[in-house]
């Protein structure tokens, strides 16, 4: 294109609002420059540079001189160049992405030394360990990130050399052996690829970048992304810093700390910090940390100014911040700073804590939770009288509770999850490498590092239980197994529970008990253990309820449901489904009613129906008094209540074999499967279908309805029933049912003397209803999105086979990035649900709508349900707190 494409920034040049453009990382580099804290200075390469590379394969036009005069400039303000020989300048090259993603791409420190300018960092430096040292780690990670030498092959050789030397540890080998050790790397690197390391301090930078950028698209970063639905197209920024060091000697070191606790959300700085290390060697978490505290009696004036930083930033930011820093012989240096990710527990209390502060508004307080953080605090905990004593405790890195079989590598993990069995990954540490069976495991358990290990930060990310640094674990990964304290070994497939709230891990599977926030939910009681976090959460649904537009209601069918439904804040039941009252000892009646040989016949079988159905209507009336409870007609395929025909084809053939008459009436019943037999019965007889070719079934059970009515009126209740008719194609299937039922309701009232209304609504379940909505309406008092079926008829996917091999593959190539199944697909279901809103109301401006499909309860969706102008979702019992809350975000 004609127009110059800038793709480097200085820090001083940007700020947090350009994060599309040069990553988190990079933007709030910028950002705290600004703000005048103490950054080391550098530059950033735009996610447009990356994008460009990637695309077009080649460095793009005018980068390496635009970086070339970014580096000049660093070097003026250093006053010492890249890699010069007496006293070099050293940078760092970092990923950073406009969403974090920890860990997932290429990191390559100490750029610019080379066979001289190691000699002048030792001069420098004081210490020819540390230059040597430094200089055998970019070999390490230049030679496997950007040259692909194989990682394990470094491992090998230094393991060799301490043998050699007879030494435990990195940290005994002395200068000399870490000199000796450049040059085993040197020819390894020579050896496995036939270049050499290269000694040129601009070429090294030059790769290093454009190994960044190509880490981009790396199997990790794909897997990440798609776990965590950010688009494969963004791309990633780099940074180049000027290199700090927190391994010169005892007043230097590195740490992470947050500007609050990122596990319960209790105010005031929390971090961990590790003497004489690199910010990697905290992360990895290698060595074990120490917390603030240590810090404040080993340096106090770093403490002091950190606490002093943290401030600023989270009263700059208005959040929950994290940092990475180094103190580099007494100085303290920030490195990064980002938004803190967090527990839900935490979520919730810092979102209450910063209103009540006044630092955001109660409205940016509900903006900062989700329902998802609310739907994992309802999960379960373990039942504290069932622990017993535990194997061991480490760090609750990650809340919740979670038992499975104990597994000691990913693959492992992965490959039990795959057969169904669930899994607790047990690991010393966790690397990037590990995600997969990170994902795959009910809990992660690691004997090393603090809350900001890879397994504690990516393990909150996921929402899934971990306690980390277990220390009292001596944990054998090759022999698949581990030690605790108390000699007890835990081999693989051993049951084994984790508390991740408290830090703890059990032997076998303890039995789990509902969490504080579910109780609340249920008896409205906030008292208790967690009261905070109660207290929050009650904050932010009664702020979501003021501000929320739509209604939420539940599916239920039974009594029960609709009972804890309503406890939940439902206000109504917007589904109840009448084909499971069609089962159990039902079952029997349903056969008689399929296999009737006559009307008399089959009006006597459905006589013996209504009652029952009447009992179950008046009782969910019962529960959802006052409020109002769509009962949807009779949906599935009759054959679903008919036994499996191999099972009778089996007895039948069993019979015969004993030289038996086989029993009259499983002939019958094999006859009726075979008869009724449909190659796709989802889009068979069903639905609407079968109130239209079965006599009697729409009058049976819309007379139980009516009747269920007057019982209740007369009980001095107020039955809100409405009747649903399901999938509905046209209006005329409509009008046939809707005439039937307004006849039975008033031959019901007539005989009862007690007026009875039910509106009479549809499903808009199929393309064809949502299209011709306009025309539906005019039989329809009331419309409600079958999501569940309007997806499967718009794609053509089968819903019961989702879990079909294509699907992931789809989801793996991009075709989608979530199933949508569980998030609506807004450009295609979410056109069809819109067409038929407007057509709908066109001809009934009062029309209610609302959906009851799954979709009701997932959080983006619903969010797509209030901008549709819907009038109310309906969800399953227990997501209907998520729902109310993220309909109250919706509407902010
Ligand atoms: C739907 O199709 O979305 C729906 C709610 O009905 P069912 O799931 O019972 O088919
Ligand atoms: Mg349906």
């Amino acid at each position: 294109r004609g127009v110059m494409v800038r793709y480097v920034y200085d820090f001083t040049q940007g700020g947090r609002d350009m994060a599309g453009l040069l990553g988190g990382k990079g933007a709030n580099l910028a950002e705290m420059t600004r703000l005048g804290l103490p950054v080391p200075p550098g530059f950033v390469l735009t996610t447009e540079a990356c994008r460009a590379f990637l695309t077009t394969g080649g460095e793009p036009a005018g980068l390496a001189r635009e970086v070339s005069d970014h580096l000049a400039a660093l070097e003026t303000t250093a006053g010492r160049r890249l890699g010069q020989p007496d006293d070099p300048l050293l940078v760092s090259v970092r990923s950073g992405a406009r969403f974090s993603m920890p860990g997932m791409m290429e990191t390559i420190l100490d750029i610019g030394l080379n066979d001289d300018s190691v000699l002048g960092l030792a001069k420098v430096s004081g210490s020819e360990r540390f230059a040597w040292d430094s200089y055998r780690r970019l070999l390490q990670m230049f030679g496997s990130t950007v040259m692909g030498v194989d990682r394990a092959l470094f491992e090998e050789e230094s393991a060799r050399l301490k043998d050699v030397r007879g030494v435990p540890d990195d940290v005994h080998l002395g200068a000399g052996d870490l000199a000796r050790l450049v040059e085993i790397y040197k020819d390894l690197i020579h050896d496995e690829t036939g270049d050499w390391f290269p000694q040129c301090p601009a070429e090294q930078l030059r790769r290093a970048v454009l190994a960044v950028f190509t880490s981009w698209n790396g199997d990790r970063a794909r897997l990440y992304r798609r776990r965590e639905h950010i688009p494969d197209g963004l791309g990633t920024a780099v940074t180049v810093q000027r290199m700090v060091f927190g391994n010169l000697g005892p007043d230097s070191g590195s740490g992470v700390a947050f500007t609050r606790d990122p596990a319960t959300g209790r105010p005031g700085p929390y971090g961990d910090y590790l003497p004489e290390a690199q910010g990697e060697d905290v992360v990895a978490g290698v060595r074990n940390t120490v917390p603030l505290t240590e810090l404040e009696r080993l340096d106090p004036g770093s403490c002091a100014r950190l606490r002093e930083h943290l401030r600023t930033l989270e009263r700059h930011f208005r959040d929950l911040c994290d940092i990475e820093f180094t103190i580099e012989r007494g100085t303290l240096w920030i490195l990064q700073t980002r938004i803190g990710k967090r527990t839900a527990e935490a979520a919730f209390a810092i979102a209450a804590q910063l209103a009540d502060e006044g630092l955001i508004t109660p409205e940016e307080s509900l903006a900062r939770v989700s329902g998802e953080e609310l739907a994992r605090l309802m999960f379960p905990r373990f039942d504290a009288s069932m622990t017993g004593a535990a194997l061991a405790h480490g760090v609750a890195a990650s809340p919740g509770a979670a038992a499975g079989a104990a597994v000691f590598d990913s693959a492992e993990a992965v490959r039990r999850a795959a057969a169904g069995e669930r899994v607790v990954l047990v690991r010393q540490e966790t690397t990037p490498d590990d995600l997969p069976g990170m994902i795959a495991a009910q809990a992660v358990v690691t004997s090393r590092g603090g809350k900001t290990s890879h397994a504690a930060v990516v393990a909150r990310g996921m929402g899934k239980v971990c306690v980390c640094g277990a220390e009292e674990l001596s944990v054998d990964v090759r022999a698949r197994r581990f030690t605790a304290p108390d000699g007890t070994v835990v081999g693989e497939g051993t049951a084994l529970s984790v508390d991740g709230s408290a830090g703890a891990v059990y032997p076998g599977s303890v039995p789990l008990v509902d969490s504080a926030v579910m109780r609340f939910l249920e008896t409205g009681d906030t008292d208790g253990e967690a009261a905070g976090v109660v207290e929050a959460v009650a904050g932010a649904l009664a702020r979501a309820d003021t501000v929320r537009r739509l209604q939420v209601r539940a599916n239920a069918d039974t009594p029960q449901d609709a009972a804890r439904a309503r406890r939940f804040g439902a206000q109504g039941i917007g589904l109840c489904r009448t084909e499971h009252m069609f089962l159990g000892e039902r079952r029997k009646l349903v056969e008689d009613m399929i296999l009737a040989r006559s009307d008399t016949e089959r009006d006597r079988a459905l006589a013996a129906l209504l009652p029952l159905q009447r009992r179950d209507f008046t009782g969910i009336l019962e529960a959802m008094d006052g409020l109002p409870v769509t009962i949807r007609l009779l949906d599935p395929p009759l054959h679903e209540f008919l036994p499996d025909r191999t099972d009778l084809a089996v007895r039948i053939a069993a019979a015969e074999a004993h030289g038996d008459l086989p029993d009259p009436h499983d002939a019958e019943l094999l006859a009726a499967v075979d008869r009724m037999h449909e190659e796709n019965p989802m889009l068979g007889l069903r639905g609407v279908r079968l109130g239209l070719l079965v006599p009697g079934l729409v009058a049976m059970q819309v007379r139980a309805i009516g009747e269920a009515v007057v019982e209740r009126t007369r009980a001095g209740g107020t039955p809100r029933a409405e009747i649903m008719v399901p999938l509905v194609g046209d209006v005329r299937e409509l009008r046939i049912v809707r005439e039937e039922a307004e006849r039975v309701l008033a031959e019901v009232s007539a005989a009862a003397g007690v007026p009875v209304t039910c509106p009479v609504g549809t499903m808009i379940e199929l393309p064809r209803a949502a299209l011709t909505a306009g025309r539906i309406a005019e039989e329809a008092e009331f419309f409600s999105f079958g999501t569940n079926d309007l997806t499967q008829t718009t794609w053509g996917f089968s819903r019961d086979d989702v879990e079909a091999e294509f699907f992931s593959a789809y989801l793996d190539r991009g075709v989608f990035p979530v199933s949508p199944f569980e998030t609506l697909d807004l450009d295609g279901v979410g056109r069809l649900v819109r067409i038929a809103v407007a057509e709908g109301r066109a001809t009934r401006p009062d029309l209610t709508i609302g959906v009851c499909g799954e979709h009701g309860g997932d959080p983006a969706s619903v969010r797509f349900f209030h901008t549709a102008g819907l009038d109310y979702v309906s969800c399953s019992p227990f997501r209907v707190p998520v729902a109310r809350l993220e309909a109250g975000r919706a509407a902010l």
